[in-house]
């Protein structure tokens, strides 16, 4: 006999089955007993006699029994399977369960959310828990079909790597091999895309894990994020705009049928406009919140640069490999960086920045131009980039892409209050990992072995 999940025996009255799960409930009314089963797709009522009674609550158990069907008088309408339940002919404990550090069958929001990450693996027994994991992957499965329909190649690009500048510090990995050097997490697989272009690869998407370093925020999970990260050959901006907007219709429609898109086309609002009329470069341009609306919209003409007091240079907007606008050169040549626009877009979401590209820059010589007027002199350019302008020697088609800010994306469709309801394990906001509580420090041998002294504080 095959395992069933328990919203599959719904229509298998009056046939045997068995069932493996946790034990949700028990009410024990002496000589019969009752039982709510668990498993991930759902909860079933089991009946039982009085030996059932031993089983404590997330005990996991194997059953075998009979489906019944309830008479309509006892009929769950809360409940999936509230037509049937389960007479236990046979039922083996596998495994006990301790008390559990908290209650699993709330929403769990006014728990202490360090808490909650401790114990992650309880945490995400809870329903709503389980439906964020159940969209997560439901929504990635729909963006791959929808791209690999586009003839889009899914490529995978290291983690262990060099810096590829997005604005924020990098992570860095201390080599054994070569003493005293270091890689760098990826930022964002912004280069190799670039790169696999080069390489002729034409249309490349990647779900791709990012790491930044970036001071602890209380609105996003420490440390690393998912990207939908995308490039294409041969397009313009409105192409990869055209096909962004495709794709998030069609899986919207899809898998959050009861949601309304605020207006299609998204509209498109220049970066002017938004900063005069929305006072930010993500606007919410809904006019009432009503919690199943989704209002998207593009910004676009973004400036290229921004003057940084801080570091007192010009940094970039986007990032460095963004084009600057073919109208705007001019402004170039002439030193007016500020008025250079960049052929840069953002895609907006109820006020949430959830994706960004632009089309590249593939002149060599612009690319360096870029690069100097950010404050890096000719020999760093060399050193950091070099590779990057070699390849851009070899042809290199004229290319654009995007990323998309998955967690963001999912944490707006699903209306939930931060970014980790929709991470399985995500960090706290204060850099400290789920359950395993990394950092933590190493043995003296690995420190030993990497040739690295730790200066205590
Ligand atoms: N690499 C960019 C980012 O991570 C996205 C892009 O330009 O494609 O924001």
């Amino acid at each position: 006999m095959k395992r069933y999940f328990i919203t599959d025996i719904i229509n298998k009255v009056d046939q045997e089955v068995e069932l493996y799960g946790w034990v949700n409930s028990i009410r024990d009314h002496k000589k019969v007993v009752f039982i709510d089963l668990r498993d991930r797709s759902g909860l079933v009522q089991l009946v039982g006699d009085e030996s059932l009674s031993k089983l404590s609550v997330e005990d996991v158990v194997y059953i075998k029994g009979k489906v019944k069907k309830r008479p309509q008088h006892l009929v769950n309408p809360n409940l999936e399977t509230g037509e049937i339940e389960v007479e236990v002919v046979s039922f083996e404990k596998l495994s006990s369960a301790d008390v559990l550090p908290f209650n699993i069958s709330d929403l769990g929001y006014d728990l202490d959310e360090q808490i909650r990450l401790k114990y992650r693996y309880l945490d995400l027994r809870r329903d709503r828990m389980k439906r964020n994991l159940f969209y997560r992957q439901r929504v990635l499965s729909e963006v791959r079909k929808f791209l690999a329909s586009r003839q889009f190649w899914e490529v995978d690009t290291p983690i262990l790597t060099k810096s590829t500048p997005e604005g924020a510090r990098d992570f860095i990995v201390p080599s054994r091999l070569k003493k005293g050097k270091f890689y760098a997490l990826p930022q964002s697989p912004q280069q190799y895309k670039q790169l696999l272009m080069v390489a002729g690869v034409e249309r490349y998407f990647q779900i791709a894990r990012c790491f930044r370093d970036e001071d602890p925020r209380a609105d996003r999970a420490y440390g690393e994020f998912t990207q939908i990260d995308i490039e294409m050959s041969f397009v313009t901006q409105e192409d990869i705009r055209r096909l962004v907007e495709q794709m998030i219709i069609e899986i919207i429609e899809k898998v959050f049928p009861e949601k309304k898109i605020l207006q299609v086309p998204f509209p498109i609002i220049d970066y002017q406009t938004a900063i005069k009329k929305y006072n930010t470069d993500r606007p919410d341009i809904r006019e009432s919140k009503d919690e199943n609306v989704l209002a998207f919209c593009w910004v676009v003409d973004f400036p290229a640069f921004e003057w940084s007091d801080e570091e007192k240079r010009w940094t970039a907007v986007h990032h460095p490999f963004t084009s600057p606008k073919k109208e705007d050169l001019k402004y170039l040549e002439q030193g007016e960086y500020d008025k250079v626009r960049a052929d840069q877009y953002d895609l907006a979401l109820n006020g949430f920045e959830v994706a960004g590209g632009s089309i590249r820059i593939t002149d060599p010589n612009l690319q360096s131009k870029i690069f100097q007027i950010m404050g890096h002199s000719e020999a760093d350019v060399k050193k950091k980039f070099g590779h990057l302008l070699k390849a851009f020697s070899y042809g290199v088609p004229p290319h654009g892409g995007i990323a998309i800010g998955f967690d963001r994306l999912l944490q707006v469709i699903l209306n939930e209050r931060s970014v980790r309801e929709v991470i399985a394990f995500p960090a706290t906001s204060g850099g400290v990992t789920a359950v395993m509580s990394a950092p933590d420090k190493v043995s003296d041998e690995q420190l030993k072995e990497l040739g690295i002294a730790v200066i205590e504080e």
